[in-house]
């Protein structure tokens, strides 16, 4: 269940949606050991690109690859046991579970021995199951999320449950982990909270980070690379710095 760092990339991504042309033609890597960040204004095909990787959506053209292993027509569930993990935008937690147990229900999920045979009791499956409880407290650990472990979700602060939402995603011990605006509706404590948390993934996990943002204060303080677009299109790639002065990007943005 552990996944080597693995370069992800998107190869001439095109998605319509009948007469409408979302993402046209969008080729990106995430290099592994790096936070990467994909902006643009409204409307600019970011959601339908992490879509895409994700295998929510098909895409029309083009593909997507996790090192050497083809993701362009893999399911959710597959992508996620291949080593892409996400995070959604509304949390997706079972709230009358305790975190714990979402956290274990994450795991169970991508192995063989899933709650049925830890019910019966079979001793493989009973080692297996502590092994993992294990590992969801390390990750808990990891995110800040130990004293919660027996609150059921539902209860948890809109700040603590996007921690869990995290931890969740990282239960798939990832390769790269795509975030769909971890900051959004957190407050500025919690912004920085979680861009330092973001900062470890990659840096004491070794897991690559796609992140989907709108602040654009986030981006810039912690992306490697950055790519940029609009209507659908590529029209800016680099470092923060460098696409911060594109004038595309500007004009974009500005909306001149
Ligand atoms: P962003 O996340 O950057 O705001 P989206 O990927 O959500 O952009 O949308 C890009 C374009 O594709 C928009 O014009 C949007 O209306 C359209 N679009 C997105 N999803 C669908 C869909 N399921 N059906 C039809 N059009 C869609
Ligand atoms: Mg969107």
């Amino acid at each position: 269940l552990t996944h080597q760092p693995r370069k992800l990339s998107a190869e001439g991504i095109t998605k319509t949606f009948g007469g409408v042309t979302a993402v046209s033609d969008v080729s990106f890597e995430v290099i592994p050991g790096t936070i990467h960040a994909l902006i643009g204004p409204n409307g600019a095909g970011k959601s339908t690109c992490f879509n895409v990787l994700t295998g929510v959506y098909r895409p029309t053209a083009g593909t997507v690859r996790l090192g050497d292993e083809m993701l362009t027509d893999c399911r959710p569930h597959e992508v996620a046991k291949l080593g892409v993990g996400r995070t959604f935008q509304n949390i997706a937690l079972a709230e009358r579970l305790s975190v714990r147990d979402n956290l274990m229900l994450a795991r169970h999920r991508l192995t063989r021995a899933g709650f049925v045979a830890t019910g019966l009791g079979l001793p493989g499956a009973r080692r297996e199951q502590r092994r993992h409880l294990e590992r969801v407290r390390e990750i808990a650990e990891f995110v800040g999320v130990t004293h919660l472990l027996s609150q059921p979700t539902g209860t948890l602060s809109y700040g603590d449950q996007k921690r869990v939402e995290l931890a969740r995603a990282l239960c798939i011990e990832p390769s790269v982990l795509l975030l769909d605006e971890p900051v959004a509706g957190l407050n500025a404590s919690e912004s920085r909270h979680m861009a330092r948390q973001i900062l470890d993934i990659r840096d004491q996990l070794g897991v690559s980070v796609l992140l989907v943002e709108h602040d654009m204060g986030l981006v810039m303080s912690i992306a490697d690379r950055v790519t940029v677009l609009d209507f659908g299109r590529l029209i800016a790639e680099g470092t923060p710095a460098h696409v911060q002065q594109d004038p595309a990007v500007l004009s974009a943005y500005l909306g001149t």
